[in-house]
């Protein structure tokens, strides 16, 4: 494993710039996930990490070794991505030890190494198939399988349960997170839209706003101590509710931030009274949607059931201490 640090990373389409000065320590054996809105450049930055784009202006080091120059090949690394890019008419062993065999590894080698990682990754069966003989899940770990058997120093993730189905994707994300316990905590940067995925996998998340750091933290910080508008509105689903004029005012604030679970119905007087506009019941929790005279309509999280009906017009009431304030800039004041 490896300590990756990047010091004002920048990159350049033409006269485009992507990345805009991007610094931060990745710890070895770190589980770091980007996330930010789609555009941001969150895919640019893993591909400078792997060498597959060339930086523009900055350093990348590797375990203090600068490594801006080196071929993606010379960095140690393993890429998946969303697409899988599996060879298709190779079978998912050769499509496995395929990278071995071209670094010149031996043929017994090889075979012990694909075994193993299809032992883990429950490809065992499979090892003789074409991918295309095979599920999405199942090339998904194929191309997982690929990754590790090259032993990489550090493992890059672009976005790859993407194109799996719902179930698919909470039984291969469990995959990865066992993956990333049993490779001894191999180092992973990890790109994905999916706050689940972002707020499960990593030990830190790293938000990115038109190719700038916004917030690093554990998925806990982001969510309890969001230093901005635009990360407590970015983490976390359903979206924090933000309330600004007159609703602010008496909290000393521009805009204020409180989320769906940390407001409640009052049978008895609230903070605001509001009228239901719609509600939306998921099993185990019902979302209430009011309009208390704010832009957009307020989520409340109620557990199990919903009874309230449109039209109805309720008392709500923040519940305890939760409440982020941010001044005009967006920026977060002490709570
Ligand atoms: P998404 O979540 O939609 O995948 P992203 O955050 O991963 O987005 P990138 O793919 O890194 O974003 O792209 C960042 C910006 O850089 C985008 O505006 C994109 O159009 C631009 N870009 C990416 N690659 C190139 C390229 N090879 N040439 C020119 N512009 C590019």
């Amino acid at each position: 494993m490896a300590e990756l640090q990047l010091r004002n990373v920048r990159k350049s389409f033409g006269a485009f710039e992507v990345i805009k000065g991007v610094s931060m320590d990745i710890r070895a054996g770190e589980f770091m996930v980007f996330v930010g809105p789609s555009g941001c450049g969150k895919s640019t930055l893993l591909r400078l990490i792997a060498g597959l784009e060339e930086i523009t202006g900055g350093t990348l080091s590797f375990d203090g070794q600068v490594v801006n120059q080196l071929t993606p090949s010379k960095r140690g690394i393993a890429m998946v991505f969303q697409s899988y890019a599996l060879y298709p008419h190779m079978t998912v062993f050769e499509n496995m030890s395929f990278g071995m065999q071209l670094a010149g590894k031996d043929k017994e080698s090889c075979k012990k190494r694909v075994e193993a990682a299809a032992e883990m990754l429950q490809l065992t069966p499979y090892l003789k198939r074409l991918p295309r003989q095979l599920s999405g899940g199942q090339r998904q770990r194929v191309a997982i399988g690929r990754a590790i058997v090259r032993d990489p120093k550090v493992f890059l993730f672009d976005e790859p349960l993407s194109n799996l189905d719902a179930a698919l994707r909470v039984a291969t994300r469990i995959e990865i997170a066992k993956l990333h316990r049993s490779m001894h905590k191999t180092t992973m940067v990890y790109v994905t839209h999916d706050q689940v995925e972002a707020m499960t996998l990593a030990d830190r998340i790293c938000v990115l706003r038109d190719g700038v750091v916004e917030q690093i933290g554990t998925p806990l910080e982001l969510y309890e101590s969001p230093n901005s508008v635009f990360v407590a509105g970015f983490i976390g689903s359903p979206k924090m509710n933000f309330l600004s004029g007159a609703l602010a005012a008496p909290y000393d604030a521009h805009t204020i931030g409180i989320r769906a679970e940390h407001l409640e119905i009052r049978a008895g007087d609230g903070k605001w009274s509001g009228t239901v506009v719609h509600s939306e019941m998921l099993g185990s929790d019902s979302y209430i949607y009011l309009d208390i005279g704010s832009a957009e309509p307020v989520i409340i999280r109620e557990g199990g059931t919903s009874l309230h009906q449109p039209g109805e017009i309720v008392q709500i009431s923040p519940v305890g201490d939760n409440i982020h304030r941010f001044d005009a800039s967006g920026q977060a004041l002490g709570r």
